[in-house]
């Protein structure tokens, strides 16, 4: 018989798969002797058994459950509905991977009308057991009966009303008495029958609501955003109740093991005294810091600490947990692997090393380098006055300005319109979370910094401030106020989640530092890394940028926005329109000394490291006026002036433009064809760099261009090309009197390229693989039309895995890549190969690019530390 129930002292952390990580690491405690109330675990595979046999209990799983129960009674002296000595258990929801505030919680469940006269009997605290009975019957109704808590909290609020009290604590057992009156009341309204008394069905029950919610709305939108498979189930965990509602030596906590917004080592968490479960996460309470514990309880606090350590210690890595104190005797009820930002990721990964905890390697394989993008996100100038508004608590790092927002729904469509929202709420729910996708940032007014939305906005490395109660939130007029300033929805703030501030209006940002940490960290990246990383960058900001984030080279050096420039523009076109050679060629004298500029500047800011310079690659018409535009100009000319010199000169430039108009320009006349028929262009690129060479040799400073001559796709090209820029270098050199040292190479990015690169290598120094035309032309997909047409479609419905702008599609893209550096290297064994598409800058591509034997990876310059962290875990 197939097992499908196992005691938590059968298991350990490495079941997961089967007992869910909750359930996983409640056996591995149990192992390792720390004190976690007894129970036991039903696996993922009964769960996917609930759902073979059309969502009922086999007959198996129940008699296993039953056997269960009996020897967790046994285990504790209690048995489960006895009103003597009633035993009292929770029944908790755990997946194979951490799905925070997804599933649902049930606790003290075998309460009923008998049981709770034993508890109170046994407790001699009649008050707890009847406010434990009514957290039950609101609990599972919500969870399994699905009345809504609404109406619950509802009668609460009249009662404590009614009675003048203001908080929970003051209501006597004769009040919870009459309380759970009215929620029974409420059940059978809602229910059309009496709330379930007998202990055995309110246990099916509820483990019948924990299979169903796997597949809950939130559940199935939180699976999707992590790219969790939907096939893996949920265990379900039974364990004995202890209690944190006894009194005011009891309590319940979350904490963190070191703090999960800056990676500190020091305890970040926090507790409410005489209180259960979900009261700390829910945010209906503002919990007190953990620091506070160590005061009123210095014996569990101690007691604490030394479990902290010791989980650390065990699992090697920073821990979330949660923990109950029953009458100053603490429990532990929950450890995982803390979700952290990224900064955080990187400090605890750096400073377990110091302290002896992982390896550099290990260290390294911490930190997910999609999660650098956070760190280096631009932060608020501090050179610039903060108009606060008010403080609330710092719960995820990083700045962000946009208009406010109420609702998780105005969220998102304002955001797929490309508006920058903050997503303001008094707390969030599992139902926002699309609404947090969205935002740039989270506000809330209620809960504390392990409430939902810190934790969601941490993980997803958004900016989030929790609990700002001075912030008065009205959604019905979607205005909130704090003190006498009135904040209407669409009104812009800025938000520091490093700090708490709120400020009204937008508030200049700044560029990112890298902190030490990183720094070390990516200095360890170096030494192991084979991958070269580099650079895409075309003016001398960016390339200084690089160098700083540790680029080792420029990889693609555009030249077309150098073009662009609006002083510069007239003379490109006055080269494009030019009717004769020397008309053209006195435009490309003018152009000449700019460029040279420019190759300069960047060649300056790389101090002799490499920088590969693309020529001219763009059609031509992408430098002259719309065609539309020109029509309509001319049209209105001909009516208001028609004998104007400004119209013959219209004209002129729309025949040209129409002459130059293309039916499909993506596969026009580009890259080196615009070379190949105007070659003057590319000569004067050519002289331009090296002049630049010369003038920066005669100031001492080392240069080393390499000349990329975009869209080859015939070995001809590149022989005629290359012929071109040799000759220009051997004219700068004998002008100048000087040696230079240069190499000329091609990128590939036709797939003819790829399949003859061995004839092509015959030409080539280097090869650099422009992924981005390459998928493009592997496809046959125009990338504009691809992504706002189908391409969506196409991932939804699982044509493609993937986005393949985005991540490198191995198996046809790739194997051109293959393909261009296998034949490119039988020609030329040490040919230098590289990729400059924008896959240089995605992990996985960086990592396909380690296994094909590519020399380098270049990317924007806010993705070399990200590339310098992909490629050494690629090496790893
Ligand atoms: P989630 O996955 O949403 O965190 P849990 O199953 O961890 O849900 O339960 C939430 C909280 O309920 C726990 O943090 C703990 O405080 C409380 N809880 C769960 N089981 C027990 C128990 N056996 N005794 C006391 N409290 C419990
Ligand atoms: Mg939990
Ligand atoms: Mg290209």
């Amino acid at each position: 018989m197939a097992k499908f129930v196992y005691m938590f002292n059968e298991g350990n952390s490495e079941m997961k798969e089967i007992l869910g990580g909750k359930g996983a690491n409640l056996a591995e405690m149990t192992k390792i002797g720390l004190p976690v109330p007894f129970g036991f675990t039903i696996s993922t595979h009964a769960c996917n058994a609930y759902y073979d046999a059309e969502k009922t209990i086999p007959a198996e799983v129940k008699e296993q459950v039953m056997e269960s129960l009996a020897k967790l009674e046994q285990e504790s002296g209690k048995k489960l509905g006895d009103p003597e000595n009633p035993l009292l258990v929770s029944v908790r929801s755990g997946a194979v991977f951490s799905m925070p505030g997804m599933m649902d919680t049930i606790l003290n469940l075998g309460m009923n009308d008998e049981t709770v006269e034993g508890v109170a009997r046994l407790t001699n605290n009649p008050r707890f057991a009847y406010d434990s009975y009514r957290r039950f019957i609101q609990m599972f109704s919500d969870v399994v009966l699905n009345v809504d808590t609404y109406y619950f909290e509802k009668l609460l609020e009249e009662t404590r009303e009614e009675k003048g009290y203001t908080a929970d604590p003051e209501l006597t057992a004769e009040d919870w008495i009459e309380v759970i009156k009215g929620y029974k009341q409420i059940v059978k309204k809602h229910t059309k029958n009496a709330f379930p008394e007998d202990p055995t069905e309110q246990l099916f029950l509820s483990i019948n609501a924990v299979f169903d919610s796997w597949n809950n709305q939130r559940a199935i939108v939180y699976r999707r955003l992590n790219k969790i498979p939907g096939h893996l189930g949920t265990a379900v965990n039974i364990q004995s109740m202890v209690f944190g509602n006894m009194g005011e030596d009891s309590g319940t906590g979350v904490a963190f093991t070191r703090d999960p917004s800056t990676g500190e080592h020091t305890l970040y968490g926090e507790y409410l005294i005489n209180a259960q479960g979900e009261d700390v996460v829910a945010g209906i309470r503002t919990p007190q810091p953990i620091k506070t514990l160590k005061d009123e309880m210095p014996e569990v606090f101690q007691q604490f600490s030394e479990t902290c350590r010791r989980l650390e210690q065990h699992y090697r890595d920073m821990q979330d947990i949660e923990f109950t104190v029953e009458r100053g005797k603490l429990y532990i009820l929950q450890t995982r692997n803390g979700k952290r930002t990224a900064q955080a990721a990187i400090r605890v990964a750096v400073e377990m090393v110091n302290e002896g905890i992982l390896d550099k390697k290990e260290a390294l394989l911490r930190v997910d380098p999609d999660a650098l993008n956070q760190l280096l996100h631009r932060r608020i100038d501090d050179n610039h006055e903060r108009n606060q508004l008010a403080k609330g608590l710092p719960a995820s790092p990083g700045a962000a300005t946009g208009q406010v927002v109420f609702d998780a729904d105005e969220a998102e469509l304002l955001a797929k319109d490309g508006k920058k929202v903050i997503l303001v709420r008094q707390e969030t729910t599992p139902d926002d979370i699309h609404g947090i996708v969205a935002a740039q940032a989270v506000v809330t007014s209620r809960g504390g910094m392990t409430s939902h939305a810190a934790v969601v906005a941490r993980g997803m490395g958004k900016a989030c401030i929790c609990g700002c109660e001075a912030m008065k939130i009205d959604l019905h007029e979607k205005v909130f106020q704090i003190g006498g300033t009135v904040v209407n929805e669409g009104d812009i703030i800025t938000i520091d989640g490093g700090t708490g501030e709120i400020m009204l209006g937008e508030i200049p940002m700044i560029e990112p530092e890298l902190s030490e940490e990183f720094q070390l960290l990516l200095t360890w990246a170096d030494e192991i890394r084979d991958l070269g990383v580099r650079a895409n960058a075309d003016n001398p900001e960016d390339s200084a940028k690089a160098r700083e984030f540790g680029a080792e080279g420029i990889g693609l050096c555009r030249t077309e926005h150098m073009f662009m420039d609006s002083k510069r523009i007239p003379i490109v076109q006055d080269m494009i329109l030019a009717e004769s050679f020397e008309d053209r060629k006195e435009a490309l004298d003018k152009l000449l000394p700019m460029q040279q500029g420019d190759f300069e500047g960047i060649l300056e800011a790389m101090q002799g490291l490499p920088v590969t310079i693309r020529l001219l690659d763009p059609p031509l018409h992408e430098f002259l006026p719309d065609k539309e535009e020109l029509i309509v100009e001319t049209t209105t000319l001909k009516i208001t002036d028609p004998d104007s010199a400004e119209l013959a000169e219209k004209e002129m430039l729309l025949k040209k433009v129409r002459q130059l108009d293309e039916f499909n320009p993506m596969l026009g006349h580009r890259g080196c064809r615009l070379g190949m028929i105007h070659p003057e262009i590319y000569e004067m690129q050519a002289k331009a760099i090296f002049y630049a060479v010369a003038a920066l040799a005669e100031k001492g400073i080392e240069a080393s261009p390499e000349v990329m001559i975009p869209l080859v796709g015939h070995v001809n090209e590149l022989k005629q090309m290359r012929e071109l820029v040799v000759e220009a270098a051997e004219a700068v050199q004998q002008e100048k009197g000087l040696t230079i040292t240069y190499t000329i190479g091609t990128m590939i990015e036709v797939p003819r390229a790829a399949l003859t690169a061995d004839q092509i290598a015959e030409e080539a120094d280097f090869f650099s693989f422009g992924t981005n035309d390459l998928t493009q032309t592997t496809f046959g997909y125009s990338r504009d039309d691809a992504e706002g047409k189908f391409l969506q479609t196409y991932i939804e419905n699982k044509v493609l895995p993937e986005n393949p702008f985005a991540a490198l599609d191995r198996e046809g893209v790739g194997k051109l890549v293959e393909t261009g550096v296998k034949l490119g290297r039988q020609t030329k064994p040490n040919l230098k190969t590289g990729i400059c598409g924008e896959h240089g800058g995605e992990k996985s591509s960086i990592e396909f690019c380690y296994y094909t034997g590519l020399n380098y990876v270049s990317c924007s310059p806010y993705r070399v530390p990200l590339a310098r962290l992909a490629a050494a875990q690629a090496t790893i």
